[in-house]
């Protein structure tokens, strides 16, 4: 059964996605896909929450008025505050972009960004081993810490952290509070320096968004073999992942990301992995690389 207005009913499973803005939000189109194509009784909405109220509206949701909520910008760390319990992984980042609400009660917090992006590099550049060499991560916000938490329990050995304002790379590096043994994060003001022989660089900054170039990435300092991986996927192929190519690095988009990081919170909110179906081509029509 595909979900139509008519079709709702007083079974229907709610979840959705708060952000502000969220109306540029994909994945109610993704989530809805998935949910049709499965013929779930099911429903995936978009909130916008006030800015100063997101702690009242997710309280407002214990005890399970709707199933749980995936969390964009700017309300990923006031998620992780206000839940009873967190995974790892959102606790590493010091955020999380998925709240399950259970009907005893408890908010759970959880963070599949960074497997969306370890998935996301897996898939577009088959055979790159995560665990070849330094990663760069470039950007010190929400987006770099959900990445810096994965790397580190992937086993990455060496992270170099690079952004403008060199202070919130270093509290990043501080709020680690001692990464796993035989691990090293550092914060560098110097990208020349942070890429020196790096496998791979994530552009985890916003710069690239609608256009225009990414961070300052000298490519040719890079492993001849490394590959670049750009979190923003609007436009898809960004400036920044351009100039990646043309000096011969592997490319990883956005978009794959978005996709990867839906798939864990589908299967939380509604029992089951989402149908095999081409969700990619369905964003791109829906003008996620516009
Ligand atoms: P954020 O917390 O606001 O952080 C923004 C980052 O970009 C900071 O490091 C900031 O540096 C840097 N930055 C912004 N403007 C800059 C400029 N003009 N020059 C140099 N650096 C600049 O945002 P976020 O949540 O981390 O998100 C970052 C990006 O990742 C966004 O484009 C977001 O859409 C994307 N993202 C994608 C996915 C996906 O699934 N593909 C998931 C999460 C996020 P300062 O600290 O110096 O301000």
């Amino acid at each position: 059964m595909s979900v139509t207005a008519q079709s709702i009913t007083a079974k229907t499973v709610v979840a959705g996605v708060a952000g502000a803005p969220v109306r540029h939000s994909l994945s109610p189109v993704m989530h809805n896909a998935w949910l049709k194509q499965a013929e779930v009784d099911g429903v995936y909405v978009a909130f916008a929450p006030h800015q100063d109220r997101f702690k009242a509206f997710a309280e407002g949701l214990r005890g399970g008025a709707i199933r749980g909520l995936n969390v964009t910008i700017p309300f990923k760390e006031q998620a992780l505050a206000v839940a009873d319990d967190a995974s790892v992984l959102a606790k590493a980042a010091g955020a999380a972009n998925l709240l399950l609400f259970h009907e005893d009660g408890r908010i759970e917090a959880r963070n599949t960004d960074g497997e969306g992006l370890l998935q996301a590099i897996a898939i577009q550049a088959p055979g790159f081993d995560i665990l070849a060499g330094p990663v760069t991560v470039m950007g010190a916000g929400g987006a770099a810490r959900g990445a810096v938490a994965a790397l580190l329990e992937a086993g990455v050995e060496d992270i170099r952290l690079c952004n403008r304002t060199f202070d919130r790379a270093e509290k990043l590096v501080e709020d680690l509070a001692g990464p796993p043994a035989g691990s090293l994060v550092r914060a560098f003001d110097r990208p020349d320096h942070a890429v020196d022989g790096a496998a791979c660089v994530i552009n985890a900054t916003s710069l690239g968004l609608n256009g225009g170039p990414g961070p300052d990435t000298p490519w040719r300092l890079m492993r001849p073999e490394a590959v670049a991986m750009d979190m923003v996927y609007k436009p898809l192929d960004t400036e920044w992942l351009q100039s990646a190519r043309a000096h011969g690095l592997r490319t990883v988009d956005g978009l794959e990301m978005l996709i990867r990081q839906a798939i864990p919170s589908y299967r939380a909110f509604f029992g089951a992995d989402p149908p095999k179906f081409d969700v990619r081509s369905l964003l791109l029509q829906a003008g996620a690389a516009g």
